[in-house]
């Protein structure tokens, strides 16, 4: 009986041993896999027949050759830390889903193993089996996958996710190397103007141009990145240089204000940006980021195609600038803006002929707030459109009084014009006010030449058909081009200040640029202002230029109608030139504190001038010339200084290294005391404090020498003068 069971359990085994070996040949033979066996060395002694033909590889070559030698260790940025197939071999671990590539000469082939060691009846190790499957095709389009997720697809640059992705990793290595990695936020500036206007298609076509441009400056070292619409990102490791960081900002705004041929259309842009370092102004990515972010939206809030280094400053403008734009949005419901009137008078006669709306707001805890500081913020969230409209309707209602002779002149924003619906607005205020529109002259600048030209020149058309003067504001400051001019309908151009400024000084050029300005209007038959007149000596080179009307402070500033109204009854209508025979060359007079390092102490000072080569301090009593000092400008700005000139309480300092420009009108060192050092002095690696010198130089005070110089307070000075 037990002979029969013994026949028959091994029918059954063999059977099965049979069943096996078939199912084997079909996954085998049905490609779905692969097996493998290797002896004890690790050579290969089994092999699925199809995988040799499928990978190209000669049987008898492969046979009896170590298995590591043709799975290579798959390279996988996310899966690292996986151990390597040799190693799991001469280990004798079980490999269970590896992923490894194959060496072929067919292309890249991967292949997900798995094994287990086998051993024989004495405990020996026997070599391994196991099984294998080809995930080639799952794994190449997981990598399209990810690179779709990684890069943009309209401009092929990388993607924010893929950028912050490489800061995160970077920063981090930098850290341990002390290295330091800007980066610049550039910002297409009137992007969403000639997406409105030239269509979603030319906008992506400029988008892509812009990415084509700019990828010209990127290098194995510089990398660049679409953050998000009309946004990009420049990564320069390795660079804290300001000087070197302003110059490469500026060459990005040069770059991207080219005009952009579209289709048959030409359409201008610019760019504005924001400079951020780390570890300076931010450790982590996102600091850093939004560091630069708020860089940005300062270099915006000065006017198109700026730069901007990011300062913990602005942190307090933009908490500034948010608290004006909610209030500003109330200002008009309670009526707190106020127009005020510039006289601009015939240059022949000193008489009347025009004046200027300029507007002011009458805040009831700030006081009085200039055009300056609101209508940038007016013009970024908008709000502008509210105030325009009111302005058009107060100086149109306010005009009507006047005498008939006397026109009114208004600033129109670019942001207006930005609207189709600007025309309406316009006519609107007219026909309400009742007055005749040739009084009306809207003073437009440069700028809103910038985007859609066509629809431009549309609205121009669509002002003159309602019978109003247009007016070039600010002439010679913006995107000039002779080519508006000629097209335009200007009736006046107003040249900028500027060129008025310092136009008698020796050497300066202006006095020739007022000539061509002048002549140019001439030929084009307009009328010509000089704006900005301070000093006699301007006034008399202006009329020699030839401008036909003058504006400025030396016949009046701008005054409330009530006073206008006075005026105008008072029957004179000219006015006398008054103000200083000269102007005398504006020097950047500042009257901040600051400190003064000396022997590893610090004094208090009052910076009363600052140029990019030196400085005039006053609060220590006789320092020697000759004397070497560091002058902490804030914000971990020390500047190592000479004195040059001394004067009681007065010194004149010249600077080793210059200063340069902040992109903005203000001045900077190219370096900063780095969060490195502060780190060295034993605190944890952050972004400068507002006082670094401070953090940095608490340990040594105590061994310093006695105090050299006395510290004077000039405080009392001040409130005489
Ligand atoms: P703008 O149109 O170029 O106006 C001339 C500016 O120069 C005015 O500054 C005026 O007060 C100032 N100014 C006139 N004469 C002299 C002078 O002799 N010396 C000096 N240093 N300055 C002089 P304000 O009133 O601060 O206005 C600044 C800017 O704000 C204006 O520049 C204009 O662009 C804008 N603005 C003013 N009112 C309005 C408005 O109602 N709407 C819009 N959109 N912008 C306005
Ligand atoms: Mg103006
Ligand atoms: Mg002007």
């Amino acid at each position: 009986m037990s002979v029969l069971k013994d026949i028959f359990v091994s029918r059954r085994q063999a059977a099965d041993a049979a069943r096996k070996a078939q199912m084997i040949d079909s996954f085998e033979s049905a490609g779905l896999g692969y097996f493998w066996s290797t002896d004890a060395q690790g050579n290969i002694d089994y092999l699925t027949p199809s995988a040799f033909s499928n990978l190209g590889w000669n049987r008898k070559a492969v046979t009896g050759t170590p298995i590591s030698n043709h799975l290579l260790p798959a390279e996988d940025p996310d899966k690292g830390n996986e151990r390597p197939l040799s190693f799991l071999l001469s280990a004798r671990n079980s490999i269970t889903a590896l992923t490894v590539k194959l060496k072929t000469d067919i292309g890249d082939v991967w292949w997900e193993i798995s094994g287990k060691p086998q051993f024989d009846a004495s405990g020996e190790f026997a070599g391994y089996r196991g099984s294998a499957k080809d995930i080639t095709h799952s794994r190449t389009e997981a990598a399209a996958n990810d690179r779709r997720t990684q890069v943009d697809t309209l401009t092929g640059l990388a993607n924010k996710t893929q950028i912050k992705r490489f800061l995160t990793q970077n920063l981090r290595v930098f850290r341990n190397t002390k290295q330091s990695c800007a980066v610049l936020m550039v910002d297409l500036d009137r992007f969403k103007q000639v997406n409105e206007t030239l269509g979603q298609a030319a906008g992506n076509e400029l988008l892509k141009q812009a990415a084509g441009r700019l990828g010209r400056i990127a290098s194995d070292k510089i990398s660049i990145a679409r953050l998000s619409a009309d946004e990009f990102l420049v990564v320069m490791p390795d660079v804290d240089d300001r000087a070197i960081l302003g110059d490469m900002a500026q060459r990005v705004v040069q770059i991207l204000s080219q005009p952009y041929a579209i289709d048959s259309n030409q359409a201008n842009v610019g760019a504005s940006v924001g400079i951020a370092v780390a570890p300076y102004d931010g450790v982590e990515t996102d600091e850093l980021l939004n560091a630069s972010e708020m860089a940005l939206f300062a270099a915006k809030g000065s006017g198109n195609g700026k730069y901007r280094f990011y300062s913990s400053d602005l942190k307090k403008q933009a908490k500034h600038r948010g608290e004006i734009e909610s209030e500003l949005r109330e200002a008009i419901a309670k009526d707190q803006l106020r127009m005020f009137y510039q006289p601009i008078i015939c240059a022949k006669t000193h008489a009347l002929k025009c004046v200027e709306a300029l507007i002011r707001w009458d805040h009831p805890e700030r006081g009085w707030i200039s055009p300056g500081e609101f209508i940038p913020i007016a013009e970024e969230s908008g709000v502008i459109r509210k105030v325009g409209a009111w302005a058009l309707r107060q100086v149109c209602e306010d005009a009507q009084n006047w005498p008939v002779e006397i026109r009114a002149a208004i600033n129109v924003s670019a942001v207006q014009f930005e609207h189709d619906d600007f025309v309406q607005i316009a006519k609107k205020a007219l026909i309400e006010s009742g007055i005749e529109p040739s009084r009306i002259e809207l003073e437009i600048t440069e700028s809103v030449f910038v985007g859609d030209y066509d629809g431009i020149m549309k609205i121009f058309k669509g002002l003159k058909g309602l019978g109003v003067r247009l007016s070039l504001d600010d002439f010679g400051t913006g995107y000039s081009s002779l080519s508006y001019l000629r097209n335009a309908p200007f009736d006046k151009i107003k040249i900028d200040q500027s060129f008025v400024r310092g136009c008698t000084e020796p050497g300066n050029n202006n006095s020739a640029i007022m000539r061509a300005i002048v002549s140019l209007a001439e030929a084009l038959d307009m009328e010509t202002v000089a704006e900005g007149i301070e000093a006699k000596d301007e006034l008399e080179l202006v009329k020699r230029r030839g401008a036909t009307h003058l504006q400025g402070l030396i016949f009046s500033g701008a005054v409330s109608n009530d006073e206008l109204l006075a005026k105008l009854e008072s029957g004179v209508l000219t006015y006398d030139p008054r103000g200083p025979e000269k102007y005398r060359a504006d020097r950047r007079t500042e009257f901040r504190r600051i400190g003064l390092i000396h022997d590893d102490h610090r004094y208090d000072v009052v910076l009363r001038n600052l140029s990019k080569s030196g400085a005039l301090i006053e609060g220590l009593l006789r320092v020697p010339e000759g004397t070497e000092i560091v002058l902490d400008l804030g914000g971990g700005q020390l500047a190592v200084a000479t004195v040059r000139r001394s004067n009681e309480y007065t010194q004149g300092v010249e600077f080793e290294t210059p200063l340069i420009s902040d992109g903005a009108d203000g001045l900077c060192t190219r370096h900063r005391v780095s969060p490195y050092q502060i780190e060295a002095a034993g605190r944890p690696l952050a972004a400068l404090p507002d006082d670094p010198y401070a953090a940095m130089s608490s340990g040594y005070q105590a061994h310093a020498r006695p105090k050299a110089f006395v510290q004077v307070d000039t405080s009392r000075r001040d409130a005489a003068a």
